[in-house]
């Protein structure tokens, strides 16, 4: 059988620091390998998407500036459909300026208040003090899920973010901070899960520095399309496991 899965990418234009764009090509790249094809969906300011058609959406990091340009944009023409689209289990990785307009609000460090489509049950306020630096996380036992990312998973990335994020009761952490400062810099969690909508603080590219999370997320996407029975061959990840394996080793263990 050959799989064919749509993956939305959320203002390619206006959010896509740090590298974030990486993780579209990580999940283009390991659904090549297997000979999935992965159909993008640009969206930008007005598009008009057809969200049930969507398996996996991807949105990006961005500067207040970037997050103010499309803020509007996002809560009053996706917000609604969208939100019926997490209700349905799509498949969604937000990361760092993403993960928070996904929540109910961000009020930046300068007081702008940024409305975000209140589809996870989190928020975010601005600090003086920007949070920067290697993360290293400990995946959490997220609800859910159907894929193969083992609980206690280490993951690693790169945090540079002034709004600190607090979790309501609606959403769980994705997961412990072993090293770095994560969703505030406070609780020692970092990221939230919702259904199967992720947000975290982890740049980095993310996907390709956690090969495990990648598949994960495809896994997910691919039995929400398929059914159980939808599985994904393994590949040989290596270099990337030793890449992961050291910067934990370094962050965490000194
Ligand atoms: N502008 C947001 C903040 O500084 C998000 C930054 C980012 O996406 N890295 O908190």
């Amino acid at each position: 059988m050959s799989y064919r899965l749509r993956l939305a990418h959320l203002y390619p234009d206006q959010m896509n620091i740090y590298g974030d764009r990486g993780n579209i090509l990580t999940l283009t790249q390991r659904c090549a390998w297997r000979g999935i094809e992965l159909e993008l969906v640009p969206v930008g300011v007005g598009a008009a998407i057809d969200w049930p058609s969507i398996d996996m959406a991807f949105f990006g990091g961005g500067q207040d500036s970037g997050q103010a340009l499309i803020a509007d944009d996002f809560v009053r023409h996706q917000g609604p459909q969208l939100r019926e689209a997490i209700e349905d289990n799509l498949v969604l990785l937000s990361i760092c300026g993403g993960y928070q307009l996904l929540g109910h609000y961000f009020l930046t460090h300068t007081g702008e208040r940024l409305p975000g489509v209140g589809a996870i049950d989190v928020h975010t306020v601005g600090g003086s003090v920007r949070l920067i630096g290697n993360i290293v996380v400990e995946a959490g036992d997220w609800p859910g899920a159907a894929g193969t990312l083992a609980p206690g998973t280490r993951l690693v990335g790169f945090e540079n973010h002034s709004g600190r994020t607090y979790l309501g009761a609606g959403v769980r952490p994705m997961g412990r901070v072993l090293a770095g400062h994560g969703n505030n810099g406070e609780d020692g969690t970092e990221g939230a899960v919702y259904r199967n909508t992720f947000g975290c603080y982890m740049h980095g590219s993310l996907l390709p520095k956690n090969p495990q999370f990648a598949d994960y997320l495809i896994g997910l996407a691919l039995q929400r399309r398929y059914g159980a029975g939808a599985t994904l061959a393994p590949l040989d990840d290596g270099l990337e496991l030793v890449a992961q394996r050291t910067m934990v080793d370094r962050l965490v263990h000194g």
